[in-house]
Order: C-alpha cells, then structure tokens, then sequence
C-alpha cells in the first residue's frame, strides 16, 4: 500500500474562526467575585463591576459553574 502524505491543513485565521467567551448579565451579577477565583487564566475581574477580557477568555466554562446567580452565559465571539 503507498502511504498517504498528508499537506497542511487550511484553517484560516485564528480570528475569523468564532469562539465561546463568558458573558455576564449586568441586571443578575452582585459582583461577589466568586466567578473571578474560579477562572483558571484570570480572565475575570471584579472590582466595582465585573469585567471579562476577552483576549484571555478560552470558554472553559469554570466561572459558569461557580456563579451562584446564574449570571453568566457563553457567547459566540
Ligand atoms: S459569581 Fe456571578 S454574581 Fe458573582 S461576580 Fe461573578 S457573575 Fe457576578
Ligand atoms: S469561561 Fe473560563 S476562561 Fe472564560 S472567563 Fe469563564 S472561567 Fe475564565
């Protein structure tokens, strides 16, 4: 049997591929901060509000799963 030789792979550019990010609901976080420890790449801030950079955000899910109101839902960037 001849072997099969593989080219590269087209994929494009990594941004024009769309990817899951956490979002908050503003009306639903109380800003406790929890979702902030549970993110593995520190993509969560809480301060006054709660901010998630995007850039670091790899749609795990951790903080989905720590917020105790529910206020997180993943998005499609
Ligand atoms: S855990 Fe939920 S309520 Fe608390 S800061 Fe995060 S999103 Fe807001
Ligand atoms: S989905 Fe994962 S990486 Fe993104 S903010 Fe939540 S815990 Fe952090």
């Amino acid at each position: 049997m001849r072997p099969v030789i593989m080219g590269p792979v087209a994929t494009g550019p990594s941004e024009s591929r769309p990817r899951m990010v956490a979002v908050a609901a503003p009306q639903l976080c109380k800003s406790c901060g929890v979702c902030e420890d549970s993110c593995p790449v520190g993509a969560i801030v809480v301060e006054d509000t709660l901010n998630i950079d995007r850039q670091k955000c790899d749609g795990c899910g951790e903080c989905l799963e720590a917020c105790p109101l529910d206020a997180l839902s993943m998005c499609e960037v």
